[in-house]
C-alpha cells in the first residue's frame, strides 16, 4: 500500500512542480513515505534523518517531509524532537500535501497533517490520474481496519474500514489500462471486508474483469472472517482472478489466536480452504505468521508446523513477535530470544520447502508468465506465473506487458528459469 500511496503522492506533488530525482543529493525536497508495521520502525526513520542531515551539510537544506504511518502515529512529536523535520503528513492526509508544501514555503509554519478522513482523499484523488502506468499496478479499494488484532497498529495508523466508492475505482482501473497495466492488484488492510452500497469485493473483481485489456486481477490483504460465500463462490466462474490466494493465519493455536484477538479459528481457516480446493484444487495459500507470541508454548508452535504442513503454503512471511506501542500486546511478557530464533527457523525452513518442492514440480512444465520488464542487465526478461513466482526466460521488449508461454528449465526458491516457447500446444501447468 506504501508503493500506491508514494505513486499518488507523486502524482498530486507533480502538480505542483515537483519530479522524482534518482540523484538525490540534488534534491530539493525530501520526502520519507514510512511503514509503521516493521521493528523499530520509529527510529529508523531519524536514523534516515540523520543521514539526510549528513548529506546535505555543507549544502541548502532541502523541504523535509514525513508521509506515511509513523508519521501518523508520532504527528507532532516528529517535529518536536527533529528539527530537521519540516512537515508530517499522515496517510489519510496526503492528498492535502501541495496545500502544506505551498503555505510552508510562504510561511515557513511547520504543521502535522494527521486527521483521519479518507472520503476527501480518495474524492480529491480520483481527479488526479494513477500514473504508475506499470504493467502490474497496486490499485487501493479499501483503506482501515476495525479488527483490533492485539499486535497492530493498522486500526491506529489507517483509521476504521472504508471503502472507496465502486464507480471510482473502476473508473481508476479503466485509466491504468490505458496506460498499460495488464495486471490490477486491489488492495487494503482488509481488502475483503470491501462494502460500498450493495458492492462487495466480488462485485468489484467481476466488473474489472470485464475490462478486456485485463489480464489478471489478485487482491490482498485478506481476513478469514471476511473470506464470504459471495467471494468463495466467484472462482467458481472467474476468468481472471488468480489462484494464489493471500490469507494471513499468523498462527495454528487456537488459544494463541484468541488472545491476538484474530476472530476467527483454525476450523473456519480450514473450512475456506477445503472449500476452495473443492471449486478448484490448483489454487494455492501463502500466509503471514507471527512466531512467538506471548503465552505460545510448544504445543502451540507445534500446531502452526502442523498447520503449514496440510495447507502447504506457498511464499509465505514469518516474523518473530515484536511488541508496538500502543498496542494491547505492547506490555505482555515476551518470550526467550533463543527460544524464538529456533522456532523462526523451524517454521522458515518449513515454508522454504514447500516453496522449493512446488518450484521443482514445474520444471519440464509449461508456465503462463505476464511479463513485467527487462532484467537488471538488460539480457533477458523478468515476469510472473499465476502464483506471483518470478519467471525469467529469453524474452525481448516488445514482449513486456503480454503473456508468455514459457517452459521451466530450472528453479530455485524464489525463481523460475525458463525458455520462450513456439509450441502453442503444449498444455499450460
Ligand atoms: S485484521 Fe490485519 S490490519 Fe486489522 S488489526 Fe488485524 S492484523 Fe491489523
Amino acid at each position: 500500500m506504501n508503493e500506491y500511496d508514494s505513486n499518488r503522492i507523486y502524482d498530486t506533488v507533480k502538480k505542483i512542480g515537483y519530479n522524482k530525482t534518482e540523484n538525490y543529493e540534488e534534491a530539493n525536497c525530501y520526502l520519507l513515505n514510512t511503514c509503521h508495521i516493521r521493528d523499530k520502525a520509529k527510529e529508523k526513520v531519524y536514523h534516515e534523518i540523520g543521514r539526510v542531515k549528513k548529506i546535505f551539510r555543507f549544502k541548502k537544506k532541502p523541504l523535509v517531509i514525513i508521509a506515511g504511518c509513523v508519521a501518523q502515529a508520532e504527528n507532532d512529536e516528529m517535529l518536536r524532537r527533529e528539527p530537521y523535520i519540516d512537515l508530517v503528513i499522515g496517510p489519510q492526509s496526503y492528498h492535502k500535501i501541495n496545500d502544506t508544501i505551498l503555505n510552508y514555503i510562504e510561511k515557513k509554519e511547520k504543521i502535522e497533517q494527521t486527521e483521519f478522513d479518507p472520503f476527501s482523499k480518495f474524492d480529491y484523488l480520483s481527479k488526479i490520474k494513477n500514473e504508475s502506468g506499470k504493467v502490474s499496478s497496486f490499485l487501493t479499494i479499501q483503506e482501515g481496519c476495525d479488527k483490533f488484532c492485539h499486535f497492530c497498529v493498522v486500526p491506529y495508523t489507517r483509521g476504521p474500514e472504508y471503502s472507496r466508492p465502486f464507480n471510482q475505482i473502476v473508473d481508476e482501473a479503466k485509466y491504468l489500462v490505458e496506460n498499460g497495466t495488464k495486471e490490477i492488484i486491489l488492495l487494503g488492510q482488509n481488502v475483503n471486508a470491501y462494502e460500498n452500497e450493495k458492492f462487495r469485493l466480488s462485485d468489484l473483481i467481476l466488473e474489472i474483469e470485464k475490462i478486456p485489456e485485463v489480464e489478471r486481477v489478485r487482491y490482498t490483504t485478506s481476513h478469514p472472517k471476511d473470506m464470504t460465500e459471495d467471494l468463495i463462490d466467484i472462482y467458481k466462474y472467474t476468468k481472471k482472478l488468480m489462484p494464489l490466494i493471500h490469507l494471513p493465519v499468523q498462527s495454528g493455536s487456537n488459544k494463541i489466536l484468541k488472545a491476538m484477538n484474530r476472530k476467527h479459528t483454525i476450523e473456519d481457516y480450514l473450512e475456506i480452504f477445503d472449500k476452495l480446493k473443492e471449486i478448484n484444487p490448483n489454487i494455492e495459500f501463502s500466509s503471514d505468521f507471527i512466531i512467538g507470541y506471548p503465552g505460545e508454548d510448544d504445543k502451540d508452535f507445534n500446531d502452526t508446523l502442523n498447520l503449514i504442513k496440510r495447507i502447504k503454503f506457498i511464499n509465505s512471511y514469518s516474523f518473530i513477535f515484536s511488541p508496538r506501542p500502543g498496542t494491547v500486546a505492547a506490555d505482555l511478557e515476551l518470550i526467550d530470544k533463543k527460544i524464538l530464533t529456533e522456532r523462526l527457523d523451524k517454521v522458515q525452513n518449513l515454508l522454504f520447502e514447500n516453496q522449493m518442492i512446488m518450484n521443482k514440480s514445474l520444471e519440464n512444465k509449461y508456465l503462463n508468465v505476464l511479463v513485467e520488464n527487462l532484467t537488471d542487465d538488460g539480457t533477458q526478461v523478468f515476469g510472473r506465473s499465476e502464483y506471483m513466482t518470478s519467471v525469467i526466460f529469453n524474452g525481448k521488449k516488445s514482449d513486456i506487458g503480454k503473456i508468455k508461454k514459457i517452459k521451466i528449465e530450472q528453479s530455485n526458491r524464489s525463481t523460475l528459469f525458463g525458455e520462450k516457447t513456439n509450441n502453442s500446444n503444449q498444455k499450460v501447468a
